[in-house]
């Protein structure tokens, strides 16, 4: 079964709550398992206007499900936890976003992976980090190097 990381974030309505509430249902997904999670991470918000800051954290998980299928699962959670969508990157009660699927490189119209904006977030990498500190992206970068160029925006491990 391949290894996938997810990405989680929210900056309203408790959001320590809706990622705890996030992981729960993650793990509920036939065929699905949630092996770990990383620290949670407090960041500075990137998207437009004012907005409150960004709780983080990434999941390794395991599925039996295909990459669409996995998408709408976590399409359904965030929906589930009240997500709407009106601008983007504003804010949220909950983004999942799919990092990595274990090796796989995808362009497709509703899913891009590995997420095409992940080597310029580090409340992205730095929990990555802490559960794979060793990996190689499937375009052969390792997570060190980008790490290293990444932008050092506002991040508090909780
Ligand atoms: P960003 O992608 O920059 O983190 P966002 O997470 O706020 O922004 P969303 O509104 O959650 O963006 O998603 C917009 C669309 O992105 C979704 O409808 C989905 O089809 C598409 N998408 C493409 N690649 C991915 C991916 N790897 N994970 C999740 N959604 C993706
Ligand atoms: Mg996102
Ligand atoms: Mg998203």
């Amino acid at each position: 079964m391949p290894r996938c990381y997810i990405g989680l974030g929210s900056n309203l309505s408790d959001p320590q709550r809706q990622l705890n509430a996030a992981l729960t249902a993650i793990d509920s997904i036939s065929g699905t398992r949630l092996l770990r999670c990383s620290s949670f991470y407090c960041s500075a918000p990137v998207g437009p206007g004012e907005q409150p800051d960004y709780i983080n954290a990434v999941a390794e998980i395991e599925t039996v499900l295909p990459p669409h299928g996995l998408l709408d699962q976590l399409q359904a959670i965030e929906a589930g936890q009240g997500r709407e969508r009106e601008i983007r990157w504003g804010a949220r009660t909950l983004d999942l976003d799919i990092l990595l699927f274990g090796e796989k490189i995808l362009d497709t119209e509703r899913l891009h992976v590995p997420h095409p904006r992940m080597a310029e977030r580090n409340f992205v990498l730095l929990p990555l980090a802490e559960l794979a500190p060793a990996l190689v992206l499937p375009t052969g970068e390792s997570l060190a190097a980008l790490l290293q160029r990444c932008p050092p925006n506002r991040l508090e491990k909780l």
